[in-house]
């Protein structure tokens, strides 16, 4: 069954953000708000299904009283990056609010990477003062449901890294990579609106430039693509003037309405 729900871009920058620390270059300098972007997340809220978000940046707290996120059934992890993941800790708010500890889904590997990163989360110990984020550990391994919310993985490579993109229905993030392999192509078949990584023009080891994000989408040939983990390399205004139309830059704070499947 579909059912209406709505992502929202808290983060659309590369593991630096943008502005760069100390960088006086154009985009870095930019008024256009576009051009700021905080480190890479989506928020998808279900209405009466599932509120998920995807991973758990250095700016989460930030990104959450931006979008004023008040409720999280489940985090979803992509890798271990500390882009990715650094902002784990301040998930306590919402063991707070939600009286319980967040489910939290991650394949083993990134699970292992985690636990030592933040290891007194793990260790059993108890510690006086500030509280601990309380974690439910899921391992992904095949498709899996949050309340009624399907999720399907997407393996990835991100580099010489697997890593996992997450397809909702109609609509596929997949953030940092630079390959898909078959069984990755097979499974956004009939994607809708698709998310991409395009980290700027010049090639890089592990993420897809603007060119290769364009190859990926003309493949999969989604209604609509919107590409994300930019460098200060892309400004928004002039790299959206040279994308194909259905082709987007995205942007912190853009909200998308997309269809996603329950069961
Ligand atoms: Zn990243
Ligand atoms: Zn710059
Ligand atoms: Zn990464």
């Amino acid at each position: 069954m579909h059912q209406a729900g709505r992502v929202t871009f808290l983060g659309t920058g590369t593991s630096s953000g943008v502005p760069m620390i100390g960088c006086a270059c154009e985009v870095c300098r930019s008024a256009d708000p576009r051009d700021t972007r905080l480190r890479p997340s989506i928020y998808v809220d279900v209405p009466g299904h599932a509120s998920i978000l995807v991973d758990t940046t250095p700016d989460f707290r930030q990104q959450a009283l931006t979008a004023r996120i008040a409720r999280i059934d489940a985090i979803l992890f992509t890798h271990s990056h500390a882009d990715h993941i650094l902002g784990l800790d301040d998930i306590r708010r919402f063991n707070w609010i939600q009286g319980g500890p967040v489910a939290c889904y991650a394949a083993p590997a990134t699970w292992e990477d985690i636990r030592r990163s933040f290891h007194y989360a793990f260790d059993g110990v108890t510690r006086q003062g500030g509280g601990i984020p309380r974690i439910d550990r899921r391992d992904i391994d095949g498709p899996f449901l949050v309340n009624d919310v399907r999720v399907v993985p997407v393996p990835l490579w991100h580099g010489d890294a697997p890593i996992l993109g997450f397809r909702f229905g109609s609509f596929a993030y997949l953030t940092d990579c630079n390959r898909l392999d078959d069984a990755a192509w097979g499974l956004v078949d009939g994607v809708e609106t698709l998310i991409i990584d395009a980290l700027r023009d010049k090639p890089h080891t592990t993420h897809f430039t603007v060119t290769e994000a364009l190859d990926v989408i003309s493949r999969i040939k989604p209604r609509r693509a919107y590409m994300t983990h930019m460098s200060h390399d892309l400004g928004h205004a002039a790299t959206s003037a040279r994308l194909p139309a259905g082709v987007e830059l995205a942007y912190d704070g853009l909200v998308l309405d997309v269809s996603v499947d329950v069961e």
